[in-house]
């Protein structure tokens, strides 16, 4: 047959999707502009409807709707730890260990190097 890569299943996407949607975590403004946050807004709205696993879309668009829930964008600290809760409320559904949100700059931005060195200072 064809020695090529078959298209990604449900995991295979989810797991390209996180490394994404952190990454947009971890290089958005430390502090955003109204502009920046409204267009940010608008991609997770947009998002939420096009994404390729139809009832991952639907549940993920129920979530940003929540009032408690709602994107929280006016930072990149605020935005990095609500995307972290968002994946873990997706990590709860499908049974999987939750994240620490303390940790999500070591994961997404910052790299482990410092971490030790940090809790012993
Ligand atoms: P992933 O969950 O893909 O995570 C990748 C890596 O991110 C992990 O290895 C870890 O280092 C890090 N990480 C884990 N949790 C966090 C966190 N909270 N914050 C920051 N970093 C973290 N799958 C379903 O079966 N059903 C669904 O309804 C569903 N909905 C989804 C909705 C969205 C919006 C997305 C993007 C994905 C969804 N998925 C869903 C896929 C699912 O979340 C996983 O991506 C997939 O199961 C692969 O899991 P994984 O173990 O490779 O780790």
């Amino acid at each position: 047959g064809y020695s090529q890569i078959d298209p990604p299943d449900v995991t295979e996407l989810g797991r390209s999707t996180w490394t994404f949607l952190h990454s947009l975590a971890a290089t958005y403004p430390v502090t955003a502009s109204t502009t920046q946050q409204s267009e940010m807004l608008q991609f997770l709205t947009i998002f939420s409807k096009i994404y390729p696993c139809w009832f991952c879309a639907k549940d993920f668009k129920t979530y940003i709707e929540k009032e408690e829930t709602k994107p929280k964008v006016k930072t990149q600290e605020e935005f990095g730890r609500w995307l972290c809760e968002a994946h873990n409320e997706v990590n709860r559904k499908v049974g999987k260990k939750e994240f620490d949100c303390g940790l999500w700059r070591e994961r997404w931005k910052d790299g482990w190097d410092d971490v030790e060195k940090k809790s012993k200072n």
